[in-house]
């Protein structure tokens, strides 16, 4: 499928020059965003889903951003791709099989293929334009996740994968855009009823789901959609610094309520046994993490 190629003068509306220099600016909120200095655009398209575009930024590395969103950055990437991963991973336990909807810069896949103890890994990706992208110019992210035997990447609609699969999986982890263009669909009860039917019991669901202090109602109303297909639906956190406006939330979904109170001693046996080297993720910052504000808390209620 050939990309639509994005004249060089078809002015983005995240692209302006401050000072002489050029600049991307992220549309996510109409009133406020972060900006960014771009040393060099390496990559920019239209591609049969969304707008794409990797440019390389001083502070950042190469920054990959969709619809003017900024989805990862090199330099912070671990903090969300440890948090979004280890998390389930090791609260279960025992997981064989993973799928993962979304993520395709890869940063998913590569934490989930470090559990040396899963059999199989399935990543329903929508947009091939982003893996083969991502593999180029973000290389790290994947760091030959892709080419894992263990890996089996298909390309499609994540709610259509998980409305039809017949596969059965241990933990779900969806890594989409946010809730508009092609990720909206991850976000609607179709999405988590079709999550449900392919959850093997005793597993875990778990998704991103924005930054909670400005997107607070996403947060309100994945807990609306999933509370009445599971017996717990609740969220943990982390910081991650390109997801500006605070601590960005990830939705958490289980019929196993014991799931998110595994004790301290048990995460740090597994972490140990599991052999693998974080950047962010801890046994006892895995146990903070469910610890929600009380805002987030009064809006749940
Ligand atoms: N970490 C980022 C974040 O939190 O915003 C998301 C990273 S990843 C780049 C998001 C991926 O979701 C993209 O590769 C996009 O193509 C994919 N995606 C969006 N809608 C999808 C859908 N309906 N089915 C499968 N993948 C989808």
């Amino acid at each position: 499928m050939r990309l639509q190629a994005v004249s060089s003068n078809q002015a983005w509306s995240n692209k302006s020059s401050q000072n002489g220099r050029k600049t991307y600016l992220e549309t996510l909120y109409p009133a406020w965003g972060q900006q960014f200095v771009i040393d060099e655009v390496l990559f920019e398209a239209q591609t049969e889903h969304q707008h794409l575009v990797i440019f390389n930024n001083a502070q950042w590395g190469s920054v990959m951003a969709l619809d003017g969103v900024i989805q990862t950055t090199e330099k912070d990437e671990f903090v969300y791709h440890e948090m979004m991963v280890h998390v389930p991973l090791l609260a279960h336990g025992h997981a064989k099989s993973v799928l993962i909807i979304g993520g395709g810069d890869g940063g998913i896949l590569r934490e989930v293929l470090k559990h040396s103890a899963l059999e199989h890994v399935t990543q329903v990706e929508i947009d091939q334009q982003v893996i083969d992208l991502c593999r180029e110019h973000l290389p790290n992210h994947s760091a030959g996740a892709y080419d894992h035997p263990k890996a089996h990447i298909v390309i499609g609609d994540g709610v259509e994968f998980v409305t039809k699969t017949t596969q059965k999986f241990d933990i779900i982890i969806s890594d989409s855009t946010d809730p508009m263009g092609p990720g909206e669909v991850l976000f609607t009860s179709r999405f988590y009823q079709g999550i449900q039917r392919c959850l093997n019991s005793g597993g875990v669901f778990v998704a991103q789901n924005g930054v909670s202090f400005l997107q607070t109602t996403e947060v309100t109303t994945t807990h609306k959609r999933l509370s009445p297909l599971f017996k717990e639906a609740s969220f943990y956190s982390a910081a991650v610094p390109t997801y500006v406006g605070g601590i960005m939330m990830f939705a958490w979904a289980t019929d196993d309520m014991a799931l998110k109170n595994v004790d301290l001693a048990t995460l740090q046996a597994r972490f140990t046994q599991a052999e693998i080297k974080t950047r962010f993720y801890t046994p006892l910052l895995h146990q903070a993490c469910f610890a929600l504000p009380q805002y987030i808390m009064e809006a749940l209620k």
